[in-house]
């Protein structure tokens, strides 16, 4: 029986912080010297790809479209924030807030005592011991942050979505467009 589905999207050739277009530096811990904050937006960010409904930047930030936004309006799922994003109409930084699903990470590397995190987190499981039945209809997010803090794009932890079989059903007749699935 499937419990739910962690949802991915597809890249969008873009960077929410780059080196070259910032009014506001990213915030990053002076101990490790990675970025902390995964909800922080730089308002010189410009999206390239513009043809998904759900999709990641280089470094790990989920944006959806107006589209996506007004199903979730449509459908009562309100645990979600749509972030403007200045210069970007009609997209927007995506944060599922509350509804967490308990997550367990198969590598973890290097922890920082400044910033409480990890450099590396990945390699994602759901603990499926923990929930009673398939979820309800909505939007949930893991209640780890993963990715890895490192390499050229320099990405922040960020949480993994996660939707019930029948928020997926509906998303597939909604003919969202980028959405991957995986289920649990
Ligand atoms: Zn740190």
């Amino acid at each position: 029986m499937v419990l739910g589905y962690a949802l991915f999207g597809q890249d969008n050739d873009s960077e929410m912080f780059n080196e070259l277009d910032v009014l506001v530096k990213p915030s990053k811990c002076d101990g490790c010297g990675y970025r902390t904050e995964y909800q922080q937006i730089n308002n010189l960010f410009k999206i390239k790809r513009k043809s998904f409904d759900l999709s990641y930047t280089y470094d790990g930030i989920a944006i959806a479209s107006l589209r996506f936004k007004e199903f979730c309006n449509r459908n009562n799922y309100n645990n979600i924030l749509f972030k403007e994003l200045e210069g970007n109409l009609g997209f927007y930084q995506i944060i599922v807030h509350d509804k967490l699903i308990p997550f367990t990470a198969n590598l973890v590397e290097e922890f920082c005592d400044k910033c409480s995190q990890y450099r590396t987190v990945v390699d994602y499981k759901v603990d499926t011991e923990r929930i009673i039945g398939p979820l309800q209809d909505g939007f949930y997010r893991s209640d780890l942050l993963f990715g890895g803090r490192m390499g050229k794009h320099d990405s922040p932890l960020h949480p993994i979505i996660v939707v019930a079989p029948l928020t997926k059903e509906k998303m597939r007749k909604e003919k969202l467009k980028g959405l991957t699935f995986e289920s649990f």
